[in-house]
This record gives structure tokens, C-alpha cells and sequence, in this order.
């Protein structure tokens, strides 16, 4: 059965979509097949694939509310091996009708993992902050990556993210796994990128991936586009380094935490 890999952070902007979108890109260039669920009413995993809101007819809120079955409501990207299962802003909805459920944390996982696998890897991209969709997000992952943006106040928010981590853990989801946290947005002229860098592996030595997403335009420019910047820019420096980390994905060197 295909990976769960929950991609979150309660911060905004760290560059979750931007992850999500490409580390799912790169595995399907691997020859993998992956769904990417956009769990965000935001709707930027979708719309960076090329999808527009004119695009949906059904979406993720279908999926989890009306019981519309996976394959029904999931697109094709423009990425061969690469579905999406998009999200529209009704999924604003799902957040309230969620709040008078039973088992409300654990309604996705248990919507999602007995429809994957013709999967090997689904991400789940996460809003920011830690509301019932995020929580239903790290209920499903058999493990999690945290994108860290590099500056100053990154590693203060690490600390509420790990401590809803282990209480998804203690009610929910014993067996999710830290896969790894990516330094995003790594900007090499800078010396308190550098810093914070090396102060995120001090604090979680083996715990960090070895390759930093570096900060680059081309990652910006990508979604407007609606391509993985596999597709828009094989040579940019974003690409060169999500297809490092999906490789330390496939090689297994993460998800041992
Ligand atoms: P949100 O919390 O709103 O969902 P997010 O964590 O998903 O945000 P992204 O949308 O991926 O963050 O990134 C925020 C912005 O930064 C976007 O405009 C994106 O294009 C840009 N961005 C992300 N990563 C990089 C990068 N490595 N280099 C340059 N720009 C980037
Ligand atoms: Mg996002």
C-alpha cells in the first residue's frame, strides 16, 4: 500500500504547497505513482498543478463529507503519474461539519487509506495552523514533513508542531513517523540562513534532510504556470534540490525517527 506523507507546519508561507507540489513531481518522475491531496481551502496544491477552480467539479470536500468515492473525485495532472485530489474553498465547510462528528480527527485517514492503493506515495498538503483539517492530515500520515523556512523565528513554531505531534501520536496515530524537517528558502549570501541551518541541526541532529531547498525565483514563478518545476525549469537550482530530496525519499535515508 502507498506512503501517507502529511506535509505541515502551522506557520504560513514556509513553502508546504511549494513542497508538496514538487517532492509529489519528482517521485512521479521516478516512475511512482502519486496522489497529491490538497487539503488546504486555499486551494494552491490544485491550482499550482494546473487545475483552476473551473477545473473541479468534485473536490476533496465531496470526498470527506459526501462519501464520493477517491478515484471518482480525483484529476490527472498535466504530470504523468501524478493525480490530485483538489481542494476548493467549500472545504472551509468541511471544518465546521467536522466539529458535530465522532472520531472527527480521524475521518480522513480512515476515508483515504482503503482507497490507495494503486498509489505508491500520496502527500497531503496542510493548511497553516492546526485546525481540525491539519489534525485529520497528521491522523492519516504514516509520516510527516516539516518544511522550516530559513530565518529567524522558524524554530519557535517547531516546538507547538512537535507537541501536537505527540499527542496526535498518544490519541490518534501511534505509528507517525517524523520523515524529516526540510530547510526551505535557504538563501546561501545570507549568514542567518547558515544559522539557523546549523541551529535546527544541533537541536535535531539526523532529524533534518541533507539537502535545503535553496531560495530560488523559479520555485515562485512555477505556479502561475500551473508545472512542477521539474517541468518549467529541469536546471534551476529548485529543481536540482527536490529532486535531491525526493531521492533521500526513495533511498530511505528519512522516516527512521
Ligand atoms: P500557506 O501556509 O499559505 O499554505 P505554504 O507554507 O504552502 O503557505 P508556499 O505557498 O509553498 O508556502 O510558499 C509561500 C510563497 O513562497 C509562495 O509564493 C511560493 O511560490 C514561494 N516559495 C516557496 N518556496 C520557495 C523557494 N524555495 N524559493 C522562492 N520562493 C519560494
Ligand atoms: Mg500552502
Amino acid at each position: 500500500m502507498g506512503e501517507i506523507i502529511t506535509i505541515a507546519n502551522q506557520k504560513g508561507g514556509v513553502g508546504k504547497t511549494t513542497t508538496s507540489i514538487n517532492l509529489a513531481a519528482c517521485l512521479a518522475a521516478a516512475e511512482k505513482r502519486v496522489l497529491l491531496v490538497d487539503a488546504d481551502p486555499q486551494g494552491n496544491a490544485s491550482s499550482g498543478l494546473g487545475l483552476s477552480r473551473a477545473d473541479i467539479e468534485l473536490s476533496v470536500y465531496d470526498f470527506l463529507i459526501d462519501n464520493i468515492p477517491l478515484e471518482q473525485a480525483v484529476r490527472p495532472s498535466r504530470m504523468p503519474g501524478l493525480d490530485v485530489l483538489p481542494a476548493t474553498t467549500d472545504l472551509v465547510g468541511a471544518e465546521v461539519e467536522l466539529l458535530d462528528m465522532e472520531e472527527r480527527e480521524s475521518l480522513l485517514r480512515r476515508k483515504l487509506r482503503p482507497q490507495i492503493s494503486s498509489y505508491d506515495y500520496v502527500f497531503i498538503d496542510c493548511p497553516p495552523g492546526l485546525q481540525l483539517l491539519t489534525i485529520n492530515a497528521l491522523t492519516a500520515g504514516d509520516s510527516l514533513i516539516i518544511p522550516l523556512q530559513a530565518e529567524y523565528y522558524a524554530l519557535e513554531g517547531l516546538t507547538d508542531l512537535l507537541r501536537t505531534v505527540s499527542l496526535i501520536r498518544r490519541s490518534y496515530n501511534p505509528n507517525l513517523a517524523l520523515k524529516g524537517i526540510l530547510v526551505t528558502m535557504f538563501d546561501t549570501r545570507n549568514r542567518l540562513s547558515h544559522e539557523v541551518a546549523e541551529e535546527v541541526r544541533r537541536h535535531f541532529p539526523g532529524q533534518v534532510f541533507n539537502t535545503m531547498i535553496p531560495r530560488n525565483v523559479r520555485l515562485s514563478e512555477c505556479p502561475s504556470h500551473g508545472l512542477p518545476i521539474i517541468s518549467y525549469d529541469i536546471r534551476s537550482s529548485g529543481a536540482e534540490a527536490y529532486l535531491a530530496a525526493a531521492s533521500e525519499i526513495l533511498n530511505g535515508k528519512n522516516g527512521t525517527y
